[in-house]
């Protein structure tokens, strides 16, 4: 019954396609295993060639489907870049879409920021076309990880229909092994490994000529940071890094582009260091992370969204790191 119904769908496509349709995938690419989503992507252009789109200041939900993250792309004569490929292979469908109604030149490379479902689910669509994937050789430990199945068991509830029901962590075609650079229609793309800072393999992509800079996770604009299990220590050093790579324009990793990256990077900086001294102060007194979590005054952070999801985990994760430094001392 369901391959009668598919069989007559895909017939019904063949004869209904107008003359000039949507660049279709590659003819060995098999019918999309996923849900289509009608998602409007916001687009910004940013440099002479690079554009982003910008995912929304939230969790995921079954509404937002998963887009909370942003990603770029940078169109050259000699193809395209693009950096991140969204939270499903769904909406990087879109994103697909999104740069088509710029460029007809082919979509070469996908760069990985890092492992997180909101920044790499979406590479079977790009796959599917063609592109090249590439991401840090740091995220291998994460995708074996017990986090990584919670992590798609968790998405899976909520956009699954989004993800196809055959979808699996997608690996990179090739896994790169620190700072890498590359020419494409006369662009110059620098790759600056930035991990370990808000995951293991946190990369940034700097497009030279453009001045514009995509930081990954290592910068959060407009709303708190999710830190999970990373090292806050070695994520502030990281903001150093990223901060001495010229740009006139930092895109970040959630929230809206920066024409002030010194400024601008100073939010996520202060709540790394505002969480470090709070927990480290609450751990030297004994105090428990309940009480010390209560005693804080958080007035300077709450207004954030996604303040009220994410603080309370940030916060205990930074107290057992805490406790972790503290007895390593
Ligand atoms: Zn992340």
């Amino acid at each position: 019954m369901l391959r009668l119904a598919l069989s007559a769908l895909l017939a019904l496509i063949a004869t209904a396609a107008p003359a000039r349709a949507a660049p279709a995938p590659p003819a060995h690419a098999a019918p999309a295993a996923w849900a289509a989503s009608d998602m409007a992507l916001p687009v910004h252009r940013v440099g002479a060639h690079s554009y982003y789109v910008e995912g929304r200041l939230e969790e995921a939900s079954r509404a937002n489907e998963g887009f909370i993250a942003n990603a770029g792309f940078v169109i050259t004569d000699g193809g395209v870049v693009v950096f991140d490929a969204l939270g499903s292979p769904a909406l990087a469908d879109r994103l697909i879409a999104a740069i088509r109604a710029r460029t007809d030149r082919p979509i070469r490379r996908v760069v990985i920021s890092h492992y997180h479902a909101d920044h790499f689910y979406g590479i079977p669509a790009f796959r599917r076309i063609g592109a090249e994937i590439w991401a840090d050789a740091r995220a291998r430990a994460y995708l074996n990880s017990p986090a990584a199945a919670e992590r798609l068991a968790e998405r899976e509830r909520i956009i699954g229909r989004w993800l196809g029901p055959h979808f699996s962590l997608p690996l990179p075609d090739r896994w790169i092994d620190g700072d890498q650079d590359f020419v494409m229609g006369g662009v110059h793309f620098a790759l600056r490994r930035l991990g370990p800072a808000h995951s293991p393999e946190d990369l940034a992509m700097q497009v030279e000529p453009d001045g514009v800079l995509y930081s990954g996770d290592v910068v959060y604009a407009g709303r708190v940071p999710f830190i999970g299990d990373a090292d806050t220590r070695l994520w502030l050093r990281a903001i150093d890094r990223l901060l001495a790579i010229p740009s006139r324009v930092m895109v970040p990793g959630h929230g809206p582009a920066s024409f002030a990256p010194r400024r601008d990077a100073r939010m996520t900086r202060e709540y790394l260091d505002f969480l470090r001294e709070q927990m480290g102060r609450a751990v030297r007194n004994f105090v428990p992370f309940d009480d010390a979590y209560r005693q804080v005054d958080w007035k300077r952070f709450q207004a954030e969204p996604t303040f009220d999801v994410a603080n309370r985990r940030n916060a205990y994760n930074v107290y057992l790191q805490m406790e972790q430094e503290m007895l390593g001392e």
